[in-house]
């Protein structure tokens, strides 16, 4: 395990996010220790806005020690106005060996629950099987964008083994939760050489599929057929949740002309 180095103190932590399938949203932690390479959206916008300065920055993430509180003041604001709140879009709540996170995300989904409000998760961490005793209508999900260890290793260094990750996911379906993968950035075969039949074979048991190009990696627009590519997968991945009986949605720009 590793330890948090730096706390901070935030003064507001749930707000409605515009992110396509999002409802309502908080980000308990800045940085992410996974430091995906694709690169990742989060650290190019925190970089931007100057809250993080270096890639090594944002590989040492900083717990919001306050979010229990801010839980406590802001749930009883939101609760009627909120769907499903999710964890999270800038950071990841269940992050590889930082228990502090992880024991803090758990806390913060009981909080979450007992107000009323569902949550979705989203990780590339391993969700602890503690979730199960949450509220049933949480839907738990992971990224998972490639079966090539190598990869994984090169593109998401901090993340959890992808068969790990999985097999997290499957225990908390066996145990009747709610589970979605999101199989975005799809990388192009330029960037790995990889079967989608063979990668949605492996998540077959979930209950949502989610699915979306790889967008800020100039590698993408670099080949030619990307966008032929892309409209390809994305028609495999409806083929597939349409003939297993699959929820799915192809995340906005996958599908082009
Ligand atoms: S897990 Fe998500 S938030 Fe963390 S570095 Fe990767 S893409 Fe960014």
């Amino acid at each position: 395990m590793k330890k948090i180095k730096k706390n901070i103190q935030r003064k507001t932590l749930i707000y409605k996010t515009e992110v396509e399938y999002g409802d309502y949203t908080m980000n308990h932690v800045l940085g992410c220790s996974h430091g995906c390479l694709y690169p990742c959206y989060a650290f190019l916008q925190k970089k931007r806005f100057g809250d993080i300065k270096t890639y090594e920055d944002w590989c040492e993430p900083a717990l919001v020690e306050n979010t229990l509180d801010l839980l406590d003041e802001e749930l009883p604001k939101f609760m009627n106005k909120i769907q499903m709140l999710h964890l999270c879009f800038t950071t990841d709540p269940f992050m590889f060996q930082y228990k502090e996170v992880q024991d803090m995300s758990l806390a913060a989904i009981k909080k979450i629950n007992a107000a009323g409000v569902k949550c979705s998760v989203l990780t590339k961490g391993i969700l602890p099987i503690e979730l199960a005793k949450c509220s049933k209508e949480n839907e738990y999900g992971v990224t998972l964008i490639s079966t090539n260890e190598a990869f994984r290793k090169r593109m998401e260094p901090g993340s959890a083994p992808w068969k790990k990750r999985l097999a997290a996911l499957r225990a908390l379906h066996d145990a009747g939760c709610k589970t979605w993968v999101s199989i975005e950035p799809f990388p192009t075969p330029n960037i790995v050489r990889q079967n989608l039949q063979a990668l949605l074979e492996e998540v077959a048991f979930v209950d949502r599929i989610i699915f979306g190009r790889m967008n800020y990696n100039p590698k993408v627009t670099a080949y030619k057929e990307h966008k032929m590519f892309f409209n390809k997968c994305a028609a495999e991945v409806i083929e597939f949740c349409t003939n297993r009986g699959i929820s799915y949605h192809i995340k906005d720009g996958t599908i082009t002309d």
